[in-house]
């Protein structure tokens, strides 16, 4: 059982960003973050209201606490309220939503955003609010995908206060994994909506070992990471890749192939990743959302590294692509 703050690999709820080790990759950085956690989401059970009710209040049960997108925190990492505090705190909660089964326990997380920050911090006897992303490193890799997916879901809730086809207020359903509009002429189901993009390792034509990086606006001025977007509706996956090289690098590309997903609930996202080959080398930036783009050597990357600048975020599909390039050659 990996998920619990018992399991955690160590070190303070500090919400220091984890440090990057050179070029070593431990086994713990091939899960992506985010994803492959190891609860059963029990999706028989959103149906079952009266079984979810008596879940509830089983002595191991665990209620995570959420503040507006935020983990709330204490010394040993955050907070997991066992069914007595559980009652009290769903009772000032917006939402409680049912996560899965750990095990044989009920895990499910709560909604405080309603409150002042310091209310909801005393409320859950925690310490502090952080966001997921900043314990990345210091939790297992389940415990990091449950505060995400919880974040995720109570993060919906918020969003989906109403029906967009009637405007009638919506009521959380099915365990909170929908809401059922009220208006008595429509009734519509609302689920959430997840947001897929695609993020891209373009290599150079002619298996050169070359890949290409950008700097995007708004980044450090030492900063590049692979290109990416969002997918547009009416395309495949594979169209985006296409489409977004061409508009954001004037890269044409060729061999798209899938390399895997990551979950990316900030809010919605979904992170598709992918190689392709560039045609040409010739690389064009619009100068606003990118603001430079280059073709790097294996051995340019590896010297980055060794200097000890980063290769993406550590929690990013991104760092997972690059790194998988590098161990190739
Ligand atoms: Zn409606």
């Amino acid at each position: 059982m990996s998920f619990g703050v018992s399991h955690r690999s160590g070190g303070g709820a500090d919400g220091r960003p984890p440090t990057w080790h050179g070029d070593r990759v431990d086994a713990a950085e091939r899960v992506l973050a985010y994803g492959g956690g190891s609860l059963d989401r029990a999706g028989p059970l959103r149906t079952d209201p009266t079984r979810l009710g008596a879940l509830f209040t089983e002595s191991t049960t665990v209620l995570l606490p959420m503040w507006r997108d935020r983990c709330l925190v204490d010394g040993h990492g955050p907070v997991r309220l066992s069914a007595e505090r559980a009652a009290l705190v769903r009772s000032a909660a917006g939402e409680t939503v049912f996560l899965g089964l750990d095990g044989e326990a009920a895990v499910f997380a709560a909604d405080l955003s309603a409150l002042p920050e310091r209310s909801a911090v005393e409320m859950a006897g925690a310490v502090r609010t952080v966001d997921v992303r900043a314990l990345v490193g210091r939790l297992e890799p389940g415990d990091a995908a449950v505060q995400a997916y919880a974040r995720g879901l109570l993060h919906w809730h918020r969003q989906q206060r109403f029906c967009g086809t009637c405007g009638a207020p919506a009521v959380a359903d099915g365990g909170g994994h929908l809401r059922t509009c009220t208006g008595t002429e429509c009734g519509r189901l609302l689920f959430p909506r997840i947001e897929p993009a695609v993020i891209v390792l373009v290599e150079a034509p002619g298996r050169s070992g070359r890949c290409l990086l950008a700097r995007h606006g708004g980044a450090a001025e030492d900063a590049y990471s692979t290109l990416a977007g969002f997918v547009e509706i009416g395309e495949s996956l594979e169209d985006a890749v296409r489409r977004e090289m061409s508009e954001e690098a004037g890269v044409t590309v060729t061999d798209v192939t899938y390399q895997g997903s990551q979950a990316w609930p900030f809010p919605a996202g979904l992170m598709v990743g992918f190689r392709a080959t560039a045609t040409s080398d010739d690389v064009r930036v619009d100068g606003d959302e990118l603001l430079e783009a280059r073709w790097f050597t294996r051995a340019e990357l590896r010297d980055r590294v060794a200097s000890g600048r980063s290769l993406g975020r550590v929690d990013s599909i991104d760092h997972r692509l690059l790194t998988d390039w590098l161990a190739e050659g």
